[in-house]
């Protein structure tokens, strides 16, 4: 038989009529029920092309039968064929946008960060000679053995491994998947070595958080140091410690990782001795807490000179969005409670719940309460590898006060 003939029709769909202008303003993300017509049941990771009221070409992308959010758009506009050649000029198009952003000094970096770099539920990033490859829909299943193709084609490090959110897990089982697979190269150590800012940092690839480190916060980690001349620090919710080996090469006087995890903290401190050839780290006093940081801070009378907050995302529905709010607020006034006069606290917040303005305003309520002057010296949002396009994917921010 031939091959063409048992093909299915390209999978043709029509949205409603919001959706249809939500998408060609650019959005990414078709919800289920805007599909208004389909000419046939879709399959979880086929391309769908999106056609609107006149039958022109609107959009297409990958259609995912599981999710709510049915298809994750690719591209819009003119219409395009998705075919190896997009491919390839696509992965191009987001390493090209990363040129420029790092030397040597830093072989740690995300190349790939889903809808706002065009690769929606996708990212990629890098650890020294280790590609890291996460994908957050089960649409990007079907096609990994094209994409491992992709990236082996491309990028010039041998290693990838392969990292599942959570919710997909189960159906990537059914597929021979599994979070933390090798999928090209050997097997990486528990903890692969990287450079950020010419500091050295292990990120365990196969296991951690994200990727195995918080690459997002690298020009906050920036900031925290050159801020740390002579203070005493609190690291609350360190993971790995990042925020305190910069602190520490900053010239902080002590720094304090806070932490539930004993994990994290045991990464944290090894973290810190990776770095001890630096004259900053060997002469900065470290110490590792583990605890609740909430009911640590609240329990503490120790003085800080700068406090860093940086806790997990509070809110994971909208229906939770009031409650974050209000947890950063109570989190930021036990923050402050801890600074010394002069002393800095540094905020952040990851809930994409939560917007920046609605979260700063928080932290800013919690300082008015304190009592004390102070004043803003900076608000940080996303840096420029974790592009954030539209509304939904801004998760990140940070705030910067200092008080009298
Ligand atoms: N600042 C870190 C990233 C923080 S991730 C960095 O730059 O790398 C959030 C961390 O908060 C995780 O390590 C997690 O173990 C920790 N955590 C979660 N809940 C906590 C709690 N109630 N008290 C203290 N730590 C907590």
């Amino acid at each position: 038989m031939n091959e063409r003939a048992n093909k299915p029709a390209t999978l043709r769909l029509r949205l409603t009529a919001v959706a249809e202008g939500i998408v060609r303003g650019g959005h990414p993300w078709v919800f289920a029920d805007s599909v208004a017509q389909a000419n046939r049941p879709g399959r979880t990771g086929e391309l769908a092309v999106i056609y609107d009221r006149k039958d022109k070409f609107l959009a297409v992308g990958l259609y995912d039968a599981d999710s709510p959010i049915r298809v994750r758009i690719l591209h819009s506009g003119k219409p395009q064929m998705i075919d190896a050649a997009w491919w390839r000029s696509h992965l191009a198009a987001a390493v090209a946008r990363r040129e420029g952003l790092f030397d040597e000094n830093t072989t740690g970096y995300r190349l790939i960060h889903g809808e706002s770099d065009g690769w929606p539920g996708l990212v990629l990033d890098r650890y020294d000679t280790t590609l890291v490859l996460k994908i957050y829909t089960a649409a990007w299943l079907p096609r990994l053995d094209e994409t491992l193709a992709l990236l082996q084609g491309q990028l010039p490090w041998p290693r990838v491994v392969l990292r599942l959110s959570r919710n997909i897990q189960p159906l990537a089982g059914q597929c021979g998947y599994s979070d933390g697979l090798v999928l090209a190269g050997d097997q990486p150590p528990q903890a692969v070595l990287f450079r950020e800012s010419g500091l050295q940092f292990e990120a365990d690839v196969l296991r951690g958080q994200k990727t195995g480190f918080f690459l997002d916060q690298r020009e906050n980690r920036r900031i925290v140091e050159s801020l740390a001349a002579g203070r005493r620090v609190l690291n609350a919710f360190s993971f790995s410690g990042g925020f305190s080996v910069y602190a520490a090469r900053g010239g902080a006087a002590a720094v304090t990782d806070l932490d539930i995890s004993p994990h994290a903290l045991a990464a944290a401190e090894r973290n810190f001795d990776l770095n001890r050839d630096i004259a900053g780290v060997a002469r900065c006093r470290r110490q590792s807490v583990q605890a609740d940081a909430f009911e640590w801070l609240a329990g503490s009378r120790e003085p800080f000179d700068l406090v860093v907050l940086d806790p997990p995302s509070m809110a994971r529905s909208a229906a939770q969005r009031e409650g974050a709010v209000a947890a950063y607020q109570r989190l930021s006034a036990l923050g402050i409670a801890r600074l010394d006069r002069g002393g800095i606290l540094a905020a952040a917040s990851c809930s994409a719940h939560v917007s920046a303005p609605d979260f700063f305003a928080a932290v800013h309520r919690a300082a008015a309460a304190s009592g004390r002057r102070f004043s803003q010296l900076q608000t940080m949002q996303h840096p420029l590898d974790h592009p954030a396009t539209f509304k939904e994917a801004e998760y990140l921010k940070m705030i910067y006060l200092r008080f009298e």
